[in-house]
């Protein structure tokens, strides 16, 4: 039997820029991707993989995804499932913030020191969520 060794989970965030929690969708994930968790992590661009990335799709069918996305619209977990597979998790950014007790951002970009601990929320709740993904794989 062929048993693939996961070692790295990819993280779809959605690419909203238009509404503030896409922003911090972003961000967030790329504070997971550089920082917190740098090697057990790639990231999947999500409008490539929509338009058809063979790359970004067969990681998508080989490994676990996380997905997260900036509102309801789901647009990440939506599309990864419907190009590659269920996700492993899928996170929403408004829960997250409300789990946290933080407002959400209002800025688009430039983010600084006041949007700082809903990105650190955002990240950490990601990089517990590849921790939980890999120790179940
Ligand atoms: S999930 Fe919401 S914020 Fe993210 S891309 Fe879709 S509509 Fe925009």
């Amino acid at each position: 039997m062929n048993e693939i060794q996961v070692t790295k989970v990819g993280i779809v965030s959605c690419s909203g820029e238009e509404i503030p929690n896409g922003t911090l969708c972003r961000v967030a994930c790329r504070r997971v991707l550089d920082a917190l968790r740098p090697g057990e992590t790639v990231t999947i661009c999500l409008p490539l993989f929509i338009a058809g990335g063979e790359e970004e799709r067969s990681f998508a069918s080989d490994y676990p995804t996380i997905t997260v996305d900036g509102c309801e619209k789901l647009c990440a977990a939506k599309a990864t499932e419907m190009l590659s597979g269920k996700p492993a998790k899928s996170l929403l950014v408004p829960e997250i913030l409300k789990r946290h007790n933080l407002p959400a951002p209002t800025k688009l970009r430039q983010f600084g020191p006041v949007e700082e601990p809903a990105v650190e929320a955002v990240a950490e709740e990601i990089a517990k969520a590849v921790d939980a993904v890999l120790a179940e794989a």
